[in-house]
């Protein structure tokens, strides 16, 4: 007996969704499968539900075998067209899913660097929860685990079989026990709640029992099944799935502890304000570690959507994370700063970088206090016109942080970070997903999601990238995505469906020429053609562009009439002008926005899209600068875009620039 529907869950079948259903499907005896594009799992497996990425409005199957196949369809179809009737939702709120992360990561980090511009040697991670901090280092490296790789005989298999299920009970029990002291915040709760069912998923513990039957040992049973089942995350086009893996080697870790009866290296005694580094570090131990202690975290592990970086985000707490085998610099360390905005480590600093942090971590808490009250302030010019201050972000899991400090909307999403996240493109699918989730997070506010803006400094799997000599002035941004209409029309295909959920509107990066728009344009009506054919549910956008290139700036006047929108990137824009690398620390001081030559760029740029009546904004780094926002807002630009940690003292400025006049 089966049914089909429309999912209607949020964000899909993930971690506690799938759970929820597990609950209710385990409370049937009939044999429950979830069917999706042809592949069947069972629905009393929260790990292979997960597996199966099921996403809001897919189409699905409910199959159901035995005496209550009737009361079990129902039940289950019934959530999954209406998820909020009906449940005792014990850590509702504690969702361990995208839409709970908290504040922003900055951008993935690139490659280590060795030294910096002042001299001071720094090591380079992904930059996951933002802030600065410095602090004795607590080097916390507990032991590797090793499966002894001993082959059982027949009559031991019976008695490994209990221990495992020994271990996985006292997990178990141990994880609700943490979950009953109360003393978690929801996010946190969500995620220990969500390890917890991954320590009592079939897909593991059936796992580990089949190689157990085979004659391995528990120890090398647990270690082997963790890492099927977390290269299978892996392998998922969903990133939040992605940083699932870390979890199912956590899980796995605890289970073979528990084999080995040894508990884990314990953060109880790390001392105030401290910088917790590790190579990897369970969610479950740090949500349970005394987190008002702990002053930054670094680790080899992780990024910056893995539940380590989520933690640290929404509590406030700096992180650099994804290391890799640099973390080892940092084993003996005595002290150490970190940087969670630029993904910046110092070991041991000197007196001087010393002394930098401690001023700019008092600032920024003393800064912080006072600007709160700002959350909320809808800044004008004198003359009433309201300025958009809004969040520039990179994925899902930074809307939190971008609401808790008051974006009006979205000025600059990031696609990048959704196509170097994974082994293959993403499919039109996810990125329709992640685009309407933001459109829905944002409405009425307009989110503005910037087009795939990639080249050959940055490679992604899944995109060939010529050997350049300039890749800067290369193949990238507008111009790779017009040679490629297969992956560009994937992407306009998912912003068009994506629409239809909010005030999307679309901006293209490097544009250089007319030529550019007019040819996405064609491409947009293209795929918005094929979209009304295949009766799926789209919707218009604002098309605008990024300013960031000379030729765009010279060409202003005649591009304003062919746009809804200017944003001026000022990164590249200072780059481009002065003809001074962004990345290049000797020529750091030409790449300076304030230089008359780029002001003057900005200034032609705001004077060309005010003439023609059309939205000028910026979501280049200056826009958040308190000392330029004046003048821009003077140049005639009305949106500014800027890291969430920058809105309140931006809409300060501008409520203090009206308030002048
Ligand atoms: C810019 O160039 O100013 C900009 C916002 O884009 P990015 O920093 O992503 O190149
Ligand atoms: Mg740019």
């Amino acid at each position: 007996m089966e049914r089909s529907t429309i999912v209607r869950v949020h964000e899909g079948l993930h971690a506690r969704p799938a759970t929820r259903f597990v609950k209710l499907a385990k409370g049937f005896e009939s044999d429950v499968e979830l069917v999706k594009d042809g592949k069947a799992v069972s629905a009393k497996s929260s790990v292979k539900l997960m597996l199966l990425a099921v996403k809001e409005n897919q189409e699905v199957t409910v199959r159901a075998n035995g005496a209550d196949a009737i009361e079990a369809i129902e039940a289950l179809i019934g959530y999954l067209e209406n998820p909020r009737a009906g449940l005792d939702d014990e850590n509702d709120g504690g969702e361990a899913g995208p839409e709970t992360a908290a504040a922003a990561p900055a951008r993935e980090g690139g490659p280590p660097a060795a030294t910096a511009v002042d001299g001071t040697p720094k090591l380079q991670g992904v930059a996951a929860s933002e802030g600065v901090a410095v602090g004795p280092a607590f080097a916390h490296f507990p032991p590797e685990i090793e499966g002894p790789g001993r082959r059982l005989q027949a009559d031991e298999i019976e008695g490994e079989l209990k221990r495992f299920r020994g271990a996985v009970a006292s997990v178990q029990s141990r994880m609700d026990r943490t979950l009953a002291e109360n003393n978690l915040s929801a996010g946190d709760r969500g995620i220990v709640a969500a390890l917890r069912d991954i320590a009592a998923d079939d897909s593991l513990t059936g796992e580990v029992e089949r190689l157990i039957k085979g004659g391995d040992d528990a120890v090398s049973a647990v270690i082997a099944a963790a890492a099927t089942i977390a290269a299978d995350f892996s392998a998922v086009d969903d990133h939040y799935l992605n940083a699932r893996a870390d979890d199912v080697h956590a899980v796995g870790r605890q289970i073979c502890l528990a084999l080995l009866g040894q508990d884990e290296l314990s953060l109880e005694t790390i001392p105030q304000g401290a910088i917790l580094i590790a190579d990897d570090i369970g969610a479950w131990d740090l949500a349970r570690a005394p987190l008002k202690r702990i002053g930054g975290v670094v680790c080899g592990h992780g990024g910056a959507t893995s539940h380590i970086a989520i933690i640290a985000r929404s509590h406030g707490i700096p992180a650099v994370l994804g290391l890799g085998d640099k973390i080892n610099e940092l084993r003996t360390a005595r002290e150490v700063a970190i940087d969670g905005n630029a993904g910046h480590v110092i070991v041991d600093p000197d007196e001087a970088a010393r002394a930098d942090f401690s001023r700019r971590v008092e600032a920024a808490a003393q800064e912080r206090a006072g600007l709160k009250v700002f959350k909320n302030v809808t800044p004008t010019r004198a003359d009433g016109t309201v300025i958009e201050v809004a969040a520039n972000i990179g994925s899902l899991e930074e809307i939190e942080a971008a609401q808790k400090a008051g974006a009006m909307g979205v000025g600059l999403f990031r696609t990048e970070l959704l196509f170097m996240r994974h082994m293959h493109l993403p499919s039109e699918e996810m990125q329709a997903g992640t685009y309407s989730a933001l459109a829905k997070a944002f409405a009425p506010h307009p989110v503005i999601v910037r087009t795939l803006d990639i080249g050959g400094d940055k490679p992604i799997a899944g995109i060939e990238f010529p050997d350049e000599e300039n890749p800067f002035l290369g193949w990238r941004g507008i111009r790779m995505c017009l040679d490629r209409p297969d992956i560009f029309k994937r992407q306009l295909r998912a912003l068009l469906r994506a629409a239809v959920h909010g005030n999307i509107k679309v901006m293209l990066p490097m544009v250089s020429e007319i030529g550019e728009v007019t040819r996405t344009r064609a491409l947009v009506d293209e795929c918005a053609a094929e979209l009304k054919a295949e009766g799926v549910p789209h919707a218009d956008f604002d098309l605008g562009v990024m300013i960031e290139t000379p030729a765009a700036v010279l060409i202003a006047p005649a591009l304003a009439k062919e746009v809804a929108f200017f944003s001026i990137g000022t990164n590249d824009l200072t780059q481009y002008i002065m003809a001074a690398d962004r990345l290049n620390p000797t020529v750091a001081k030409l790449n300076d926005v304030t230089n008359p030559a780029v002001m003057s760029a900005i200034e032609l740029t705001a004077k060309a899209g005010v003439a023609a009546g059309i939205m000028v904004g910026m979501c280049g780094e200056a826009a958040g600068r308190p000392d330029l926002i004046p003048t821009f807002i003077g140049m005639g630009l009305t949106e500014l875009s800027m890291s969430p940690a920058s809105i309140q003292r931006a809409k300060k400025t501008i409520a203090a620039m009206a308030a002048e006049q």
